[in-house]
């Protein structure tokens, strides 16, 4: 059985539709974005039992590359590239952590967190990504022109875009803003040998930079506007439900910025209703930094108008964008998933990730904004403590520690509630007693 992909404009009066392989980003016809298309009648002859039986036999084999969580579902997401052209590192497959002491200590019996972090480069952009490079290298295989491929970044994309390149033997150029990504992030695009553009500007200067660079068609685009990074980031909804045995949780948490997340976590769990899969769909909350929030203005006005906005410094440096490229497509998705939008001030997102850590997570900032919207949320009493709740964990604390060092050494704008300080003291048994003695006594109980 062969299934057919192909681009198709998202604008309902235009529907322009390209092949896969050709270099287009944005409808030639009206400008307005695009997403793949898949032959749903096709895949609708084989059974929603069939289908899981497959994805059930490949997750996390070794049948290469169908072990991988984004290429176990090939045939979901981009069935026309050949196996010797895939790029993958196994991404995918990430662990579905049960909250449970966090979640009793807040009152939530059924809290999950998906760790999309615990992957190669540290963050689900892996998901993306792979499904992006492996594009390219069949068309590269084809004889297109591509001589490097190019994205704008706020950290994760980049590192994810260098590691798959540097794979595949492909070169890498990322634009990033000069001091708004974390030391780690910086390094990793470096590392993976990418051509690195380091620019005193925000992510947004950087996606308009990047925008115009790669009118040339041989520097590809790999910015979330492209949608074959949808395409592989949809398996994370996918892999949520197949985690709980095919049964759809009530809701999802999950950090927004440039907004192709939340549209992709849609596009997957459509996909699953409508190949029968799923009968039920979750309810979806987008959570944003306040100081990063054009989503949630827009929310609070009905999606009446959307205003981009100049994004405000934020510890959650990977949504710290005001002007997202993706915001149709998830205004879209909210009002398919009885959408909420919810948001964390600096403190609220800070407080959130230490208090997670105290409970065995190492979240990063962005997944913190999702666990203070979790909370925020639960005590207005719109999410319910009876319901089955999973955050999106979006990356690895790992990349995220000068953050976290700052909190607990309080050296943010704000009092660290949940501050551990590391004790000074000399090398001798008598003075490690007494440390002891003293600090056990006094530590407060969580
Ligand atoms: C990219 C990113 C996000 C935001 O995803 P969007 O698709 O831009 O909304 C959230 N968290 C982390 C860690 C990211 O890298
Ligand atoms: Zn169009």
């Amino acid at each position: 059985m062969t299934y057919q992909a192909s681009f198709k404009c998202i604008n309902p009066a235009c529907g322009a539709t390209y092949p896969l392989n050709t270099i287009v980003y944005s409808c030639r016809e009206c400008q307005s974005l695009l997403e793949v298309q898949h032959d749903t009648a096709a895949l609708a002859r084989r059974s929603p039992a069939a289908w899981m039986k497959l994805f059930e036999e490949r997750y996390k084999s070794n049948q290469w590359p169908y072990g991988s969580g984004v290429w176990g579902k090939k045939e979901w997401i981009l069935p026309q590239v050949e196996d010797r052209n895939v790029v993958s590192v196994y991404e995918g497959g990430t662990n579905l952590f049960w909250a449970e002491r966090f979640g009793k200590i807040i009152g939530l019996n059924d809290l999950w967190i998906k760790l999309c972090g615990n992957t190669h480069s540290g963050s689900f952009k892996d998901l993306g990504m792979t499904v992006l490079v492996s594009q390219v290298k069949q068309m590269i295989s084809e004889g297109a022109p591509i001589k490097a491929v190019v994205c704008a970044s706020t950290g994760d994309t980049s590192a994810a875009l260098a590691t798959y390149c540097a794979a595949a033997g492909i070169q890498s150029i990322v634009l990033l803003p000069r001091g708004k990504i974390s030391m780690a992030q910086l390094v990793q695009p470096i590392a993976n040998d990418a051509l690195v553009l380091y620019l005193d500007t925000d992510f947004d200067g950087c996606m308009r930079l990047v925008r115009e660079i790669t009118r040339d068609p041989t520097l590809y685009l790999a910015n979330s506007m492209n949608s074959l990074r949808v395409e592989g980031q949809k398996t994370v909804g996918i892999e949520i439900v197949q985690q709980f045995d095919w049964e759809t949780p009530d809701v999802m948490v999950i950090p927004g910025g440039n907004l192709g997340n939340v549209s992709a976590l849609g596009k997957g769990l459509l996909m699953m209703k409508d190949l029968g899969l799923i009968s039920k769909l979750p309810r979806i909350v987008v959570a944003q930094a306040e100081r990063a929030n054009p989503l949630y203005r827009a929310y609070l006005n009905g999606f009446k108008n959307f205003e981009p906005m100049q994004a405000q410094k934020t510890l959650a440096s990977a949504i710290q964008i005001g002007n997202p490229v993706s915001f149709e497509k998830a205004v879209r998705t909210l009002a398919q998933f009885e959408g909420i939008v919810e948001q964390a001030t600096e403190e609220e997102l800070a407080d959130a990730v230490a208090m997670g850590d105290r409970t065995g997570m190492f979240n990063c900032p962005h997944t913190g904004v999702a666990l203070a919207a979790m909370l925020k949320l639960l005590k207005a009493g719109k999410i319910d403590k009876s319901e089955r709740v999973v955050v999106l964990s979006t990356a690895h604390g790992l990349k995220f520690v000068e953050m976290k060092v700052k909190y607990h050494q309080k050296e943010l704008d704000f009092p660290s509630r949940y501050a551990n300080q590391p004790i000074e003291l000399p090398a001798n048994l008598d003075a490690v007693k007494s440390a002891l003695d003293r600090a056990l006594e006094t530590r407060a109980k969580f």
